[in-house]
């Protein structure tokens, strides 16, 4: 049930772009991978593996 997970982010490090710098976090509950833009609030979603 990720769509129920509440995600507990933990930072993973971060990545500078042309545009500013993107944060990378991952949820330690579901291990899906977030990015968040420098100019957004917006986060992108990168699915985690199932391991
Ligand atoms: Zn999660």
């Amino acid at each position: 049930m990720d769509s129920d997970c509440q995600h507990e982010f933990e930072f993973l490090g971060e990545q500078k772009t042309d545009e500013g710098t993107n944060k990378y976090f991952r949820c330690t509950l579901c291990g899906d991978v977030f990015v968040f833009p420098p100019n957004s609030d917006i986060a992108y979603k990168i699915p985690g593996r199932k391991d």
